[in-house]
């Protein structure tokens, strides 16, 4: 995986393309679940589910179909008023379903690890992207703290936060335009 400051700065950005009136807690809090939730699978390395199973680490919870599922789900969760059916519940089940497939589009770009199950159950093959820049995260928060935990960072820094803060900044100028 790539580590959780990378996929939160990538919800994070994902996130500013909502207007403001309908960014509250409820909704960050629900984008950041969204962002992590595929790395629920590590429950199943633990219960003794093989990294390679549909259901092992890069499964299931990685594929394009999970990441639909999670976002059709999601509005209902995020913004109760919003009526179900309507444009605005569509638009927040695609941000919602954007969100949770950045966690699995960016693991493919990890050097490490299995690839990605994006089209699980009805294909359990494993792909990577050909261009895999992002050093991949250890497991765990403690093997973290450590140089292979630093190299994360810095590639992280490079590959996740500059294009980050270059959308970042690409909104903010579409704001100042269209006001
Ligand atoms: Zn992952």
């Amino acid at each position: 995986m790539a580590s959780a400051f990378g996929h939160l700065a990538v919800a994070y950005a994902l996130g500013q393309t909502i207007r403001p009136e309908w960014r509250s807690a409820r909704f960050w809090w629900l984008t950041v679940a969204c962002c992590l939730l595929p790395d629920a699978d590590v429950i199943g390395l633990m219960l003794g589910i093989p990294y390679e199973h549909v259901l092992g680490h890069r499964g299931l919870t990685h594929s394009l179909f999970f990441a639909v599922i999670v976002g059709v789900l999601m509005p209902r969760l995020a913004i109760p008023d919003v009526a179900l059916g309507s444009r605005a519940y569509g638009a927040f089940a695609v941000f919602f379903a954007c969100v949770t497939m950045s966690h699995p589009i960016m693991d493919a770009m990890t050097d490490g690890g299995l690839g990605i199950a994006f089209f699980a159950p009805f294909d359990s093959h494993r792909y990577f992207f050909p261009w895999r820049p992002i050093t991949v995260s250890p497991i765990g928060i403690t093997p973290f703290f450590s140089k292979w935990g630093l190299g994360v960072l810095w590639t992280e820094l490079l590959w996740i936060g500059v294009p980050v803060c270059v959308w970042l900044a690409g909104i903010c100028v579409q704001r100042r335009v269209s006001k």
